[in-house]
């Protein structure tokens, strides 16, 4: 029997058909074996012989031959996916993130109001992230914050108001800073990451020159250059560093206030964080007769808000289908 054929098929179907051919249930060598009853007990002990011997054969060819026809394939495949990263494209392919579009479009607001924009170490020490923004050890609302340690004591920042802090002490008022960067939470869901971003604001001058009034104004022009048309309303609230504090609400940018589910159909998207700075932590870094406030707000919400996105997972996981629509 002639077996060559398996040799000289081209792909992996053609040798599939040939197997079917030769050994499958009606195929070729298989009739052979069913005829052997119809021989003489000694010429079907010969033929059983040669045709175990054939079977066995063909059997190899093919294996041989499947293995050989798979790796052309698979050399073809990598072939083709193969990217040149040196050729020049002509038209770039890329998109600003949304997180960094909402982070520029933020720090934008605040360098024409005149103020500086400030940076910190991502890994913080408990005297610059806790301590001096008036949560002692042992402070209940330091629970708020699950926090990423080192064995040496030192954590990931939780939030960039240590910058506030590291500010103060190198620098004589007036202030007038933000804060933008990334922050560490031990956290994960729909919309929570371990690592998102903040920017937190901060000015403190003499008394006289500070006022809950100017903040609201500066929060007001601020949340309408980010979200256009929008109502703003303030709710008293409790962070530890500030004393009053506030939480800001912009009425709903998808309902228009009606109520919706973003919204929880209350009409109103909570924003921002604010307040005036607790006399704590002026002591803390030794800042006498003078006033301040400051505010916190997530980028990832804004960007979630500003993009229409409601699982903020899907921004950090680089699909580039995502990322074109968001151009
Ligand atoms: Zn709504």
């Amino acid at each position: 029997m002639d077996l060559s054929e398996i040799k000289k098929a081209l792909t992996l179907d053609e040798l599939e058909e040939i197997r079917v051919k030769l050994l499958g249930k009606k195929g070729i060598i298989t009739q052979k074996f069913k005829e052997l009853k119809n021989l003489a007990p000694e010429e079907r002990k010969r033929v059983a012989k040669e045709l175990n011997e054939l079977k066995e054969r063909a059997t190899t060819l093919i294996l041989q031959k499947k293995k050989e026809l798979e790796e052309k394939l698979l050399e073809e495949k990598l072939k083709l996916e193969k990217i040149d990263v040196t050729l020049f494209n002509p038209k770039p392919t890329g998109a600003i993130h949304p997180i960094t579009d909402t982070m520029n479009k933020i720090i934008d607001f605040f360098t024409r109001l005149n103020f500086s924009v400030e940076t910190g170490p991502l890994v913080e020490d408990d005297f610059h992230n806790f301590e001096a923004l008036n949560l002692p050890k042992y402070h209940p609302a330091r629970d708020m914050q699950d926090t990423f340690y080192f064995n040496d004591g030192n954590l990931l920042r939780t939030h960039t108001s240590p910058v506030q802090i590291r500010t103060m002490l190198s620098q004589k008022p007036p202030i007038r800073m933000i804060s933008p960067g990334a922050v560490f939470r031990r956290d994960y869901d729909l919309t929570h990451t371990p690592m998102f971003h903040q920017v937190e604001g901060l000015v403190v001058d003499k008394k006289e020159k500070v006022s809950f009034a100017n903040l609201k104004f500066i929060l007001e022009s601020f949340l309408v250059h980010m979200f256009g048309d929008v109502k703003v309303r303030f709710r008293p609230s409790f962070f530890p560093f500030t004393e009053p504090s506030a939480e800001v609400d912009i009425s709903c940018i998808f309902c228009k206030g009606e109520g919706c589910r973003v919204c929880s159909y209350t009409g109103w998207l909570e924003v921002l964080g604010c307040g005036v700075v607790d006399p704590n932590v002026f002591k803390a870094v030794g800042y006498n007769d003078v006033s301040g406030y400051a505010f916190g707000l997530g980028v990832e919400r804004f960007a979630m808000l500003l993009n229409k996105i409601n699982d903020l997972r899907i921004m950090y996981e680089g699909d580039i289908r995502l990322m074109e629509q968001l151009k």
